[in-house]
């Protein structure tokens, strides 16, 4: 399969990716690692007149540690996420989520801001970053604008970004004392899957052990990682006293029975549910150890 013909430019200021988007809008596609839009280009699924180039731009790229949180450039690759659990510290979780995408090829290349904008249900990034409570920025000749990634999902492929729009950071707040965060992924293989299931839980934790906040989010069960939010209200107040807690148990029921599964080749909807009961247990008990600081 052949690449259709376009113009490319790569861009050395933001300024000018900017400006060339204003023009260009919706006939203009933006490249960062090319794993989606080079083979939707190929496939014929996506036909634009102009493909712009990220990779040049500075600023764009690296994971700044901040009073507030993090701030993650969009070019961040899943290599350098899974290799940076030190430095992830508290989003550590990032890390874990990341060393589950593809295969090492597409992880060298694979960029966590073309996995956001790409917006497939199934992504692996989306659920730990919404778990964390983190937000994007986008720019555009008009600004900036912080947009919350809980709600800038809109369906498979659409986001709130508007078309001339270039996400330009991924800010993660800091969890703080007493917090944890898991990842778990399920497909018919180890490596080279796209998830059939996947579950992200974050537990912030009061000095006694009292659940104050609980995020439970669902991969591949709906048109967007979906919140569990019955689940959640089931948690918060809770006192859990180890991680097989019943608690956990009744959540991972209620999240269960808030996914929204389709059948499909990967799996049917029923194997699906059961597997989030399965999968939102796990990630459960082992936020709520790491909350503990009991589990690295
Ligand atoms: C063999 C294979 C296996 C895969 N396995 C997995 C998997 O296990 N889990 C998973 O989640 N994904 C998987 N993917 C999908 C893909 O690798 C990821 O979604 C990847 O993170 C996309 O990032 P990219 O840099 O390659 O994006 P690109 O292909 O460069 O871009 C994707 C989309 O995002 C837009 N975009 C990129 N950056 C920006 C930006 N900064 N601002 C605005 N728009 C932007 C592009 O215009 C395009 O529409 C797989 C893909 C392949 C080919």
């Amino acid at each position: 399969m052949l690449l259709p013909r376009f113009e490319y430019q790569e861009p050395k200021e933001l300024q000018e990716a900017v400006e060339l988007m204003d023009a260009w809008g919706q006939r203009a596609a933006l490249l960062a690692g090319g794993t989606d839009l080079l083979v939707n280009l190929k496939k014929g699924g996506l036909k634009v007149a102009r493909v712009v180039y990220l990779g040049r731009l500075e600023g764009l790229a690296g994971l700044e540690s901040r009073a507030d949180g993090l701030r993650l450039g969009p070019l961040v690759t899943a290599a350098q996420l899974a290799g940076s659990t030190a430095a992830l510290g508290p989003a550590a979780v990032l890390a874990e989520a990341a060393g589950r995408l593809g295969s090492p090829l597409i992880r060298n290349r694979a960029t966590l801001g073309g996995n956001l904008i790409t917006a497939r249900p199934a992504a692996d990034l989306s659920p730990p970053l919404l778990a964390l409570g983190a937000s994007v920025v986008l720019t555009s000749r008009q600004g900036e604008r912080t947009v919350a990634l809980d709600g800038f999902f809109k369906g498979p492929g659409q986001t709130e970004r508007r078309p001339e729009e270039i996400l330009t950071s991924i800010l993660v707040p800091g969890p703080g004392q007493g917090c944890g965060a898991a990842y778990e992924k399920l497909g018919a293989r180890r490596t080279l899957e796209i998830s059939m299931v996947s579950a992200a839980a974050y537990l912030k934790l009061d000095g006694d052990g009292t659940i104050r906040q609980a995020r439970l989010i669902m991969g591949a069960v709906g048109p967007t990682p979906l919140r569990a939010v019955q689940a959640e209200d089931l948690l918060a107040g809770e006192r859990p006293k180890d991680q097989d807690d019943p608690i956990f148990c009744s959540a991972s029921l209620a999240a269960a029975n808030e996914a929204r599964p389709i059948d499909d080749h990967r799996g049917s909807a029923e194997y699906r549910r059961a597997m989030v009961e399965v999968l939102i247990r796990r990630v459960l008990g082992r936020a709520w150890l790491r909350a503990q600081g009991r589990q690295s």
